[in-house]
């Protein structure tokens, strides 16, 4: 099976509730591996381009305001079928629809605050993760 990376952001509000230590630990669990990570205050502009196909909808505004709004923590998850088992480890994008025990259930407030994001397909993990870091920052296996 091939080894994917792929990108999480843990969300404004999960990090105000103090929920990082769960969220990572429930990665590290499912033998996801953590190989960067960095704490940041997204920019309006470093929002609106990572939010970019996104932005006719009539969300979007609201959406980059929320992730502006406080620290989020960007990772780089890896694994087996990194892409596919964060998105299941994440729950539906809407928490009224996530499943028992998945992140969004667990931690969520609401659909624009649904607690971590996930890259939805390799090609978007492979943007996504180049968005935010070097090549330089992300670590190999030892
Ligand atoms: P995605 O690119 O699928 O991660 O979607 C971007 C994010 O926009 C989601 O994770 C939600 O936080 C937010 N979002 C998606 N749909 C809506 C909506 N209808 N109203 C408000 N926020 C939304």
């Amino acid at each position: 099976m091939k080894v994917e990376q792929t990108l999480s952001i843990i969300k404004p509000n999960a990090v105000s509730d103090n929920n990082i230590g769960n969220i990572i630990a429930r990665f590290e669990q499912e033998g996801l591996r953590v190989a960067a990570l960095k704490m940041v205050n997204l920019s309006k502009e470093k929002a609106e381009g990572f939010y970019i196909e996104h932005r006719e909808r009539p969300f979007f505004g609201s959406l980059v305001s929320f992730m502006t709004s406080g620290p989020v923590m960007l990772m780089v998850l890896e694994g087996e079928r990194a892409v596919d088992r964060n998105r299941e480890i994440m729950g539906a994008t809407n928490p009224a629809d996530a499943e028992e025990g998945t992140l969004r259930k667990l931690y969520a407030k609401s659909l624009e605050a649904n607690a971590v994001h996930g890259s939805d397909s390799l090609t978007s993990a492979d943007r996504e993760v180049s968005y935010f870091f070097e090549k330089s920052d992300v670590t190999d296996r030892f």
